[in-house]
């Protein structure tokens, strides 16, 4: 069948509420590179929406799920250990951002692993209620749905769905007209719209203490703009969360496994959570997600309150202890801490430039976690996009402002970042002149 075929025939048979960036079939990737059906090559700066984090069939993940195929594929966590799945563990253990977070329960995807932290949450403190941030994004499940408060399609004409979730504003900076003048150097002490007493207000009017279980938030907001929080935002959630006995659930389902230049993002603020959901990078592919916790909290729920067919699938945890093992043997955060650098110069050059500079709101981000916000009301990020895709390269837009974000693979060469900004800084340009 041609290209066009195959499109056609996917477009007819798969279901219409898939979305897809472009009518091409995907044939094989390696490293940054993804081929088409056809022989069509780009430079991928999505990474399968931040999972493939390693680079598309990683060596080493591809060759440790290969020898688990061989040895088994699924072993049922419910009816025995299995011994990738227990390697698996004691790999994260060292990896976790506090010694506190010291037992795992494995799922397959982010959105199964948000619903099983709103379940421990509920479980464990007797409590109902939970706290959301505006703009956040935790999955297309029915408990997901309703945690999500990034773009109305994810929950639009699907309810009712699960009460009991009450949301608040993320300190999204770059939105707000005195942060804005300050040209990036805001504090949200100083901001009009103080997301902290929003909190505390939430909590005296809506939603009492006593009622709340857990503040979720991801400490970079992904889908909802690429936001990292101002300096001292998450320690005073903390305080709010110790002061009312609620627990902090930090979703580092996007923004973890090295994606901002630490193990995890919450290492940036030094903040400690009581849960803490994982997936994407963990396996670099393979489906799998994870919940961990203190013993005391994670073992409120009695046995058999937890599990599911596929959870924690031995080849999964295989590729999820090769990908541990990559992190210590391949200098990947050091990788991303360069590369991640380098990307936001060119970046930052494109907005100080007086060609371009009208064109950009705001560059922002973390490691190779980053992202360029348009001026409004002109689609930049759209025909940005579709300007790198002619010059093949992949990149993915973000949020309802007018958002690209970038997510190459995490251990991308330097000549191919080199080529990656150069295509971003030369569609940005076409679109400017
Ligand atoms: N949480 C966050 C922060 C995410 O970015 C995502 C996926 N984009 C999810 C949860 C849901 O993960 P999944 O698509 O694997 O269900």
């Amino acid at each position: 069948m041609s290209v066009a075929k195959l499109a056609e025939f996917g477009t007819r048979h798969i279901a219409r509420g898939v979305g897809r960036l472009v009518p091409e079939v995907i044939e094989s990737g390696s490293g940054s590179y993804v081929t088409m059906v056809g022989g069509r090559k780009y430079l991928d700066f999505t990474v399968g929406i931040g999972v493939a984090n390693l680079g598309h069939c990683h060596p080493a993940v591809t060759k440790a799920a290969q020898a688990q195929v061989g040895k088994l594929v699924h072993g049922q966590i419910n009816i025995a250990f299995q011994k990738p799945y227990l390697e698996l563990v004691e790999s994260l253990l060292p990896m976790m951002p506090h010694k506190s977070l010291d037992t795992f329960f494995f799922w397959n995807s982010g959105a199964e692993a948000v619903e099983a932290a709103v379940k421990l949450a509920r479980h464990a403190t007797k409590k109902q209620n939970i706290i959301v941030m505006q703009g956040s994004y935790h999955g297309r499940t029915f408990g997901t749905m309703a945690m999500t408060r990034s773009k109305t399609v994810y929950g639009q004409n699907f309810g009712p769905l699960m009460p009991g979730v009450f949301s608040v504003d993320f300190p999204y900076c770059s939105q707000c007209a005195i942060s804005s003048a300050s040209n990036g150097k805001y504090g949200f002490e100083n901001c009009c719209n103080d997301p902290i007493l929003k909190l505390e207000l939430l909590l005296k009017r809506e939603t009492a203490p006593s009622d709340t279980a857990a503040i979720f938030i991801e400490p970079v907001l992904g889908e909802g703009g690429y936001v990292p929080p101002p300096a001292d935002y998450l320690r005073r959630v903390r305080e709010i969360c110790d002061k009312h006995n609620i627990l902090m659930v930090i979703d580092e389902v996007q923004s973890g496994f090295g994606r901002t230049g630490k193990m995890f993002a919450i290492e940036h603020w030094g903040v400690r959570p009581d849960i803490m959901t994982m997936a994407k990078g963990i396996a670099n592919g393979f489906p799998l997600s994870a919940i961990v916790s203190r013993k005391e909290l994670m073992d409120t729920q009695p046995p058999g309150s937890m599990g599911g067919t596929y959870a924690g699938n031995a080849v999964s945890c295989a590729a999820g202890v090769a990908v541990a093992k990559a992190f210590k043997d391949e200098k990947i955060l050091e990788n991303v801490n360069a590369r991640g650098a380098e990307l936001k110069a060119m970046l930052e050059g494109i907005w100080k430039d007086p060609k371009t500079s009208h064109m950009i709101k705001d560059i922002r981000g973390l490691g190779l976690m980053l992202a360029a916000e348009f001026t409004p009301g002109k689609s930049y990020a759209s025909k940005v996009q579709a300007k790198c895709m002619e010059k093949g390269m992949l990149v993915l837009t973000t949020s309802i402002y007018d958002t690209l974000r970038f997510i190459p693979a995490l251990n991308i060469t330097p000549e191919d970042m080199a080529k990656g900004c150069q295509i971003i800084k030369e569609a940005i340009e076409e679109i400017a002149a």
